[in-house]
């Protein structure tokens, strides 16, 4: 008896991850093979639009000193407006879309927005905020057009929100085809658009002036969204500016991911777009939270509002400004360091996504690169997006990881 209890008691010691209780949980195996694992990925995880500097050590050391790690926040509600949730950073996530919404051309005193969860959640409410303005000013549900190479939460929001896509064809290099969408707009329906900022495998950026152009031939009332999820953080610190200028392009209201660029360490995003466009949603007045919440979201994560503020104090505008033009300098090196070892490979003007002949299994995985096929380009492709951590350093181990198998 007491032999298997000692037995049962050695178990649960050395397997004690399994399905009990790890204690004391930092000796526990389970976990120390995940920190091992992502050790041994981070530096090389080049597939995915990933800033993997994320610089909040310093601000986790200061929440869990403040205590507030035993406090339950929540942003729920407009955070434009006093909620009756007071444990939240509503002021806080004020500041940061009133730094970022004059970036993206909205001016401060015709603002409104929200931090998100994610790009796919600012998608969401561009879609959703976009049909019910339409369907407001014309009794009509709009026609959503969106190009093929975008990204798929587009697509996947339409079918979601019920409302009639048309796929528009893209050029071979992943840019919306003004002349197809001249053939399949319907201008006797109102016209949502939504602008990808860029396409997924490809990194393109459709020619809003462009399609503005033959936008402007119909009489039809338009609204138009940009999906800015990745090239929405570094832009605006670009020379290349004007290109997320809603003045300029004439979007109605853009989103744009918090885990890619800015590097938070988990999703989230910001959703901009004008008070106009928000004083015409319809109103969704909720007692219980005494707030009006034409938002589709009840909770929204009160901490990556805190963290989105501490990085525009540590980082900010002109740190952001010399990351991005570090970013599209890399693509520039690997691209030519890819050319020289004749590696077929391609890459869209403002780009930071290089797409190319997929390499062997063990590179992709080594890598964590993202694979796609084209038959134009000879079939199997992988691509790598340069971001922050992808510097010389990082793409002269990949190239000589590639010249190996060129041999
Ligand atoms: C990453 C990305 C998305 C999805 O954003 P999430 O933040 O992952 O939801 C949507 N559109 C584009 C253009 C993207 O790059």
């Amino acid at each position: 008896m007491k032999r298997s209890i000692i037995l049962l008691a050695t178990a649960i010691v050395l397997f004690g991850c399994g399905k009990h209780q790890c204690n004391p949980i930092d000796t526990c195996p389970e976990l120390d093979q995940l920190v091992a694992q992502c050790h041994q990925l981070h530096p090389n995880a080049f597939g995915y639009p990933v800033n993997q500097r994320s610089a909040l050590h310093e601000f986790y050391r200061w929440y869990i000193n403040s205590g507030l790690d035993t406090v339950n926040m929540n942003n729920v509600g407009d955070p434009w407006e006093q909620s009756s949730y007071l444990l939240s950073t509503h002021p806080f996530e004020v500041e940061v879309l009133e730094y970022f919404g004059p970036m993206y051309g909205f001016d401060k005193d015709n603002l409104w927005g929200i931090i998100t969860n994610s790009g796919t959640d600012g998608n969401n409410h561009g879609i959703y905020f976009g049909a019910n303005l339409l369907q407001m000013q014309t009794g009509q549900l709009p026609i959503v057009y969106v190009s093929d190479e975008a990204h798929y939460s587009n697509a996947r929001l339409c079918d979601l929100q019920n409302l009639e896509l048309r796929l528009i064809k893209t050029d071979s290099m992943g840019r919306m085809s003004p002349e197809d969408l001249e053939k399949q707009l319907d201008p006797s329906r109102p016209c949502l658009v939504v602008y990808a900022m860029g396409s997924t495998f490809k990194g393109a950026i459709d020619d809003m002036e462009a399609l503005n152009a033959v936008l402007d031939k119909h009489p039809m009332p338009v609204y138009r969204h940009v999906d800015a999820a990745l090239f929405g953080g570094y832009l605006p610190f670009t020379q290349y500016k004007d290109m997320v200028n809603s003045k300029k392009m004439r979007f109605q209201s853009i989103s744009v991911s918090g885990h890619k660029f800015f590097g938070i360490d988990s999703p989230s995003g910001l959703f901009i777009t004008s008070r106009e466009v928000y004083d015409k949603q319809a109103s969704y007045d909720i007692p219980y939270l005494n707030a009006d919440m034409k938002m589709i979201n009840c909770s929204r994560d009160a901490v990556q509002a805190l963290k989105f503020w501490w990085l525009i104090k540590h980082i900010g505008t002109e740190q952001w400004s010399e990351q991005a033009t570090a970013m599209l300098e890399c693509t520039q090196y690997m691209k030519a360091e890819m050319d020289k070892i004749g590696w077929p490979c391609w890459c869209n003007e403002y780009s930071n996504t290089i797409f190319f002949r997929r390499p062997s299994q063990a590179i992709v995985n080594k890598y964590s690169l993202a694979c796609g096929h084209n038959d134009m380009f000879g079939g199997d492709l992988a691509h790598v997006v340069v971001m922050q951590h992808v510097n010389h350093e990082a793409i002269d181990r990949f190239i000589a990881d590639l010249k190996a198998e060129n041999k």
